[in-house]
């Protein structure tokens, strides 16, 4: 059995020894990592200030990681050891920090990784964290929380949009994701509102997408309902007269096709709770989003 520990200076032994097996079995890199220069005194200092993670399978330390606390919970020496690997214990620590993070009042974590790891990378990705810049072999992978929404009534949909459309500007991008009847309409009406747009949105049935241009000399609104559509390169392709970098883009259906238009992305989920109570997440994606209150709290 796997227990994943929230552990301060006490655990800097296991600590320690976590990250000098886990590192000392990978590729050398260049710069090289200093992970194998950390002392029981260099982690007690660091676990004393931030806490970190000890995951610890049948009693014995096989992985940690430390936390840096800044806007974004930073994620530092991440490790598992070899004969511990693919046992799901960089999950549990990944899913653990998450955890912290919004324990701790953080919008979302970030770290260090190397390009020359890609499985690092790859993994990373998976749990939902994107590139936000790169030096040279190292990147910034960063993950936003999700912010979770209950919305009784359709009134509560729009009102969502409405209050979206104060924070969102030209170049922006949404994907709507939920079953027809979710309220995905119903919530691009209230962005339409909220922006000032021309014409009403409604369902775009026969047509892919619909451009509302401002009346408050704001950015105008893409409405794409990508139902009919079957890849992505059909999506390029659309033949907008709208410039995608001035316009506020919002795609229904458009999960696992639109991403190709901006890394920055709004994600927003619609499920059709009992009751027709709609719930709602909004995951944000990219460097685009962060610092930014989505103003939804
Ligand atoms: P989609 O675009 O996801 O297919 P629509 O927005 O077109 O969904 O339709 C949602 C329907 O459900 C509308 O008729 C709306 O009035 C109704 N509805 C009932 N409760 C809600 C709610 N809480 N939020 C959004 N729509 C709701
Ligand atoms: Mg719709």
């Amino acid at each position: 059995m796997t227990e994943i520990l929230e552990v301060g200076a006490e655990r800097a032994a296991d600590v320690v020894a976590v990250i000098h097996g886990a590192f000392a079995g990978r590729p050398v890199l260049d710069p090289p990592s200093t992970a194998l220069e950390e002392t029981e005194e260099s982690v007690a200092a660091a676990l004393a200030e931030n806490g970190g993670l000890l995951a610890v399978h049948d009693g014995q330390p096989v992985g940690a990681l430390l936390f840096v606390n800044g806007e974004l919970l930073g994620l530092r020496r991440v490790g598992v050891l070899t004969d511990a690997r693919k046992h799901g214990v960089a999950s549990l620590l990944a899913e653990r920090a998450e955890a912290v993070a919004r324990q701790r009042g953080h919008a979302g974590l970030i770290l260090e990784a190397r390009t020359e790891l890609p499985k690092t990378v790859q993994f990373w990705q998976r749990h939902g964290y994107t590139e936000v810049d790169r030096h040279g072999p190292q990147l910034h992978l960063q993950r936003l929380l999700p912010t979770r929404l209950t919305l009784p009534t359709p009134e509560d949909t729009t009102a969502i949009g409405e209050r979206l459309a104060a924070v969102l500007r030209g170049g922006d991008l949404m994907i709507l994701t939920g079953d027809l009847g979710a309220g995905k309409t119903t919530f691009t009406q209230g962005l339409g509102k909220g922006l000032g747009v021309r014409g009403s949105v409604t369902s775009p049935t026969f047509v892919i997408s619909r451009v509302h241009p401002s009346l408050v000399g704001g950015p105008a609104l893409i409405h794409v309902d990508a139902y009919r559509l079957g890849d992505s390169a059909e999506l390029d392709d659309l033949d907008l007269d709208t410039d995608v970098d001035q316009a506020v883009t919002v795609v229904e259906w458009g999960s696992g096709l639109a991403e190709a238009l901006s890394t920055d992305r709004l994600e927003i989920t619609l499920h059709r709770a009992a009751d027709d109570v709609r719930t709602m997440t909004v995951t944000p994606v990219g460097a685009r989003w962060t610092g930014v209150d989505l103003g939804l709290g």
